[in-house]
């Protein structure tokens, strides 16, 4: 095999970097997370996208000591529940216990869960988290616009990273111009659909991919690095682990992006709606 691809960084607004590509852990059994992600830090994956809703920090943290590869080479990122958004020193400190870290990458707050009405509590302490050590940079996932101004507009800071749906079918123009206003990164969850809506069946991807020699799945990836956004996919097969990162190989023309951006459907969301929780 030729040399494992190395995915580009983004400048995030508070000075830092991230890897536009790294491995998703949604849904990753902590019994095998631990050998997946493993997997992925020795294909070349140096991004972890993990939360303490999905139960396999333990496992991620033991992957990456066991790699050895430094710390300082990989981002780890993990999440807030909504459960602690009156805790969130407590809830960082005990997820850092669980991955062995002195502090993360980047800290999210998982849903602005807006019927609870804590958000703006919840991000103030992942401002204070982050002015403790705890965390290098801080942001929010799946805040609509309305909660995502008003916790800006009661802090005075600006995410530096808004973690939301999207993809070919689900598009989020709206949010992401707001975030190129703001200078926030947008980072895609679900970038392959989350295997729902046929998504990598879509016509215009096979199409593509069959011309390039390409997947569905990877033609999918080039399209969120062409937009300049951050993913990570999710899987558990160790061929297609490698298949992923492998999308960093195919650079999209803009005729062939702009076949993708026609994708974008009106009712293409898949998963919930940060609206209604
Ligand atoms: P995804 O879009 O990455 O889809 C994952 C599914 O796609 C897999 O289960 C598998 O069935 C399929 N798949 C993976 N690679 C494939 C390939 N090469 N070819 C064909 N099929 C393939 O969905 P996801 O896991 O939900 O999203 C990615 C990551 O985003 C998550 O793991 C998690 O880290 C994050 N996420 C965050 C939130 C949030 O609320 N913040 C929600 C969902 C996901």
């Amino acid at each position: 095999m030729t040399s494992a691809p190395v995915a580009p960084s983004v400048p995030l607004p508070d000075g830092r970097r991230i890897p536009q590509l790294g491995y998703g852990l949604f849904l990753v059994d902590p019994d095998v997370a631990y050998e997946t992600t493993l997997q992925a830090l020795k294909a070349g994956y140096r991004h972890l996208d993990a939360a303490t809703r999905y139960e396999n920090e333990e496992a991620v943290g033991a992957a990456l000591r066991d790699s050895g590869i430094p710390r300082e080479e990989v981002f780890v990122t993990t999440k807030l529940w909504t459960d602690r958004h009156e805790d969130v020193r407590g809830a960082l400190e005990e997820s850092l216990t669980r991955l062995g870290l002195d502090e993360v990458d980047l800290y999210l707050t998982h849903w602005a869960a807006p019927s609870q009405g804590l958000y703006v509590q919840a991000w103030r302490g992942i401002i204070a988290a982050r002015e403790d050590g705890l965390t290098r940079s801080i942001g929010v996932c799946n805040h609509p616009l309305p909660q995502l101004r008003e916790i800006i507009a009661a802090t005075d800071v600006v995410p530096s990273v808004h973690q939301i749906e999207l993809h070919p079918y689900f598009q989020q123009k709206e949010l992401r111009a707001v975030h190129a206003e703001l200078g926030i990164v947008t980072e895609s969850w679900g970038p392959l659909g989350q295997g729902k809506q046929g998504l990598l069946e879509d016509p215009v991807l096979v199409r593509i991919a069959e011309a390039r020699g390409a997947t569905p799945a990877q033609v999918a990836l080039a399209w969120q690095r062409a937009h300049g956004l951050v993913t990570f996919p999710k899987s558990v097969t160790p061929s297609r682990i490698v298949e992923n990162l492998a999308s960093l190989q195919i650079q999209l023309t803009a005729d062939e992006v702009a076949q993708i951006d026609g994708l974008d459907r009106p009712d293409g969301r898949g998963g919930s709606d940060p609206a209604d929780r």
